[in-house]
């Protein structure tokens, strides 16, 4: 009776100290009014009446740019029901469409060309309470690409950093998570730029690929995040993770058998010819946990599991030429330890922008917290312990 109250009194503390992770906390970085648009919102006046964003607007080559209206939604809900079916925009909300129509506008990156491959994405983290998750990629020195949303980074800055120290691939997801295709280019070219420039700000790279939200992206949407340098990285395999309860109406065992399906694939020759580029989400723990739970089963069912950069052969995935990520040769030839990216290769694996320091800043007021719960929960254990021998000498 003690141990099971014990058992049950461990759980709690350990589920306040996985809560205290997403307490707010100051950090080194600030975020002056007009510098970045509101958090979570479409960017909008705020940054559109500013200097810096004018001049980025004048950078672009709208004549490069279809002449596409917004998409409209009502309720949720796309109206489709005037638009073309030989779908001109390829519109991948639409029929899936991942080739331009576009005359220059470049293809989604969708799928993984190496065969019994598994493209590893994480969707709209930074979390605040990744940590677990982080530690358990790292144990299994396994690096993912990860797609972050602009919001997410100002809150969680130091969660942003860890994932490019330990070695992740990171890629743009907007700032606030729209859906894409409905918005102004003005608004596009913000939700792009924007989310650009905070990780730029905080983690010191700046990214060349973008993931639509939803997968919402047409030629217009593709073109203006060419204009800024970003390929479009969608998937072949969704595990409608996110849709999983209490975010959701899947319940886990749905989810578990969408990942089951992907697992038989990778054994029964889906993808002997080409691989995976499959979503999964860093949105909650649910979804955090159920990646882990698979990730066994995935790993045993192709052969290689890793960050998209990889498996596309971008051993330069930002701007800044210093971070040197494995092509998929160099991958083969170091399976002994299966480690597939080198963040920094010039040894530096934090941003220039103070980035380390930071992270000691963080892990400092992490610690101390974890330190007086593990000090409770120590105290607690022994009175429990002291009136389980009471009642045993009563
Ligand atoms: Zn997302």
């Amino acid at each position: 009776m003690v141990s099971t109250s014990l058992f049950f009194l461990v759980i709690l503390i350990s589920a306040v100290i996985a809560q205290q992770q997403c307490v707010p906390y100051t950090s080194q970085f600030t975020f002056t009014p007009g510098e970045y648009p509101n958090i979570w919102s479409t960017p909008s006046t705020e940054v559109f009446n500013t200097a810096e964003f004018k001049q980025v607007n004048s950078s672009i080559k709208w004549s490069m740019v279809p002449n596409i209206p917004p998409k409209v939604m009502v309720n949720g809900t796309f109206v489709s029901s005037t638009y073309p079916a030989t779908d001109p925009d390829c519109w991948w909300s639409y029929k899936l469409c991942v080739t331009p129509k576009a005359p220059g506008v470049n293809p989604d990156y969708y799928m993984c060309p190496e065969p019994d491959t598994w493209g590893l994405t994480y969707d709209d983290g930074p979390n605040c309470s990744h940590t677990q998750f982080y530690d358990f990629l790292k144990q299994n020195n396994q690096k993912a690409s990860m797609f972050f949303v602009g919001s997410n980074v100002a809150d969680w800055p130091n969660e942003a950093i860890r994932a490019l120290t330990d070695g992740h691939h990171i890629c743009v997801h907007t700032w606030s998570h729209p859906y894409m295709t409905t918005l102004t280019n003005d608004q596009v070219l913000a939700e792009l730029y924007y989310t650009r420039k905070v990780i730029k700000y905080v983690m010191g790279i700046t990214p060349l690929c973008w993931r639509p939200p939803f997968g919402d992206v047409d030629d217009r949407v593709r073109a203006i995040a060419q204009q800024l340098n970003m390929s479009t990285v969608i998937w072949n395999l969704d595990s409608d993770d996110w849709q999983m309860q209490p975010a959701g109406s899947f319940t886990s065992a749905q989810v578990d058998s969408i990942f089951q399906g992907f697992v038989d694939m990778g054994k029964n020759g889906t993808f002997a010819t080409s691989g995976a580029i499959a979503l999964e989400h860093e949105l909650n723990n649910g979804t955090m946990s159920k990646a882990e739970q698979w990730y066994p089963a995935i790993k045993g069912a192709y052969k290689y599991v890793v960050p998209v950069a990889t498996c596309l052969n971008i051993s330069q995935p930002y701007a800044e030429t210093n971070y040197t990520y494995q092509t998929f040769a160099q991958m083969l030839a170091t399976t002994s330890n299966n480690s597939t990216s080198t963040p920094g290769g010039s040894g530096t694996s934090s941003g220039p922008n103070g980035a380390k320091s930071s992270t000691t800043k963080k892990s400092s007021s992490v610690s101390i917290t974890s330190y007086i719960s593990l000090i409770s929960t120590v105290v607690i254990m022994l009175i429990a312990q002291l009136f389980g021998n009471l009642f045993q000498q009563a």
